[in-house]
């Protein structure tokens, strides 16, 4: 067993102040039996608490590690625009720079506005998509997390499934009402609800590749569905890119799928580690934001000089590496075919599923296609595992609903480790 006595006398410290000693909830590491590591530092895919464990990080602070912690040209660029002060709430030629970056690579994203989380980017692309239409109604995906805005937090994934309230208290009737959900990857149940509903659906917000119930990439036919229906009913297509951005590809699911969304949320990557994400589409839906249009939307921080460094400087050294993705996405299969192995050798049923440097695994005999699948796993055995692979320095995200992450700091060393940790852990779970 690891020692983590600093990290739990830690823990009861916090706990004392913040509601399960924590800034957001899955950290407290539910139902998982031991408490969270605090951590001290971490470098490249290395992650150190404080009582001197160091992991394999596998969770790359929930996505934006895709370099590996404190990259060199990263903390450098920091540094130096720390330097000239950490927040102006002025233009500054940065913003437009990750603006027209960020359209080079998703040339559906003709305008954005940059804001400082995931959260704020799916609201306030709810928020203009309802202003342009006229309409109310928005149209979500049962499993999927699009952050914690009111509308959203209806029948979501992550930390609310971990915590068996996708439904959370404090949204009104009213505002839940205007919420439609239908299963991920439900063809026929879409078509059915936009036929019956479509004209009164202002935006249709799907993560294409879902990454908050473990991760399910769409079936085939699934997000052409969505293209087709939200055309022919007039109602936007959001794609919340936040997590699968520069993941399922560097120009995203939308490029994997050839599906061209009205609009796109992008976030986690694009910060670098800092607070930063941005919201963006078609010309004549941003046109309609403040102060061009009549939607309001504006933040003190947004566009913060630190966050668009590390963002910017992020993105170009992963421009800089040729086939960047593609070397992610390559480790990745390597770790999940030794993952499944294991697996085999142990008899546990496992279902391993990808999507360039995203992951997941679930313990099930079936494959795992929506919410309902996900649930259905083998709770029991996951924890064994997650135990296991932790007490092996092996830094796993604590819920079965949480997507894993490969970064370029991951060597082919660490690959191997994690794959004979998997052997241990399999046979943990199979117990
Ligand atoms: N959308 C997706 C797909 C996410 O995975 C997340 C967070 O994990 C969010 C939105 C919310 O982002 P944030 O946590 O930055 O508010």
């Amino acid at each position: 067993m690891i020692d983590l006595t600093k990290s739990k006398a830690a823990f009861e410290e916090a706990k004392k102040y913040m509601p399960g000693g924590v800034n957001s909830p899955v950290r407290s590491y539910p139902h998982m039996g031991c408490p969270p590591p605090f951590i001290q530092e971490a470098h490249g895919s290395h992650i150190t608490d404080i009582d001197g464990n160091t992991y394999i990080d596998y969770v790359g602070s929930w996505g934006p590690m895709v370099l590996g912690h404190a990259h060199p040209a990263v903390i450098k660029a920091i540094q130096k625009a720390a330097e000239r002060s950490t927040s102006y709430g002025a233009p500054t030629v940065m913003e437009t720079e990750i603006a027209e970056l960020i359209h080079q690579v998703y040339p559906s994203i003709e305008k954005m506005r940059m804001v400082n989380s995931g959260t704020e980017a799916t609201m306030s692309a709810l928020r203009a998509a309802r202003g342009y239409t006229g309409r109310d109604k928005i149209l979500k995906f049962e499993g999927c997390y699009h952050g914690h805005g009111d509308s959203l937090l209806v029948k979501a994934g992550s930390g609310a499934a971990t915590f068996g309230s996708p439904d959370s208290a404090g949204v009104t009737k009213g505002t839940a009402k205007d919420t439609l959900v239908v299963p991920y990857n439900d063809i026929p149940a879409f078509t059915k609800m936009m036929d019956e509903k479509g004209d009164e659906i202002a935006a249709v917000i799907v993560e294409p590749v879902a990454g908050n119930m473990c991760c399910v990439p769409p079936v085939e036919g699934f997000l052409e569905a969505l293209r087709k229906e939200t055309e022919k009913h007039g109602t936007v297509l959001i794609f919340d890119e936040v997590m699968c951005g520069f993941r399922t590809t560097f120009h995203g699911a939308q490029a994997r799928y050839h599906i061209h969304p009205d609009m796109t949320c992008l976030g986690k990557i694009i910060g670098g580690g800092l607070p930063a994400a941005a919201y963006g589409g078609r010309r004549e839906i941003m046109n309609c934001i403040a102060p061009d249009g009549s939607v309001y939307q504006a933040g003190t921080l947004s566009g913060n000089p630190l966050a668009v460094t590390a963002g910017i400087e992020t993105l170009k050294q992963m421009m800089a590496i040729p086939d960047f993705d593609k070397i992610l996405e390559k480790k990745t299969k390597d770790l999940l075919t030794g993952w499944k192995q294991a697996a085999d050798k142990a008899g546990v049923p496992l279902v391993c599923h990808q999507s360039g440097s995203m992951f997941g695994i679930f313990f099930s005999e079936k494959d795992v296609l929506n919410y309902h699948d996900a649930c259905s796993a083998n709770a029991a055995q996951f924890k064994a595992w997650f135990l296991s692979m932790l007490n092996q320095h092996i830094y796993l995200a604590p819920s079965p609903f949480e997507t894993l992450f490969m970064s370029y700091a991951h060597s082919d060393e660490d690959i191997e480790k994690t794959i004979q940790a998997a052997d241990k852990a399999m046979e943990e779970a199979a117990k």
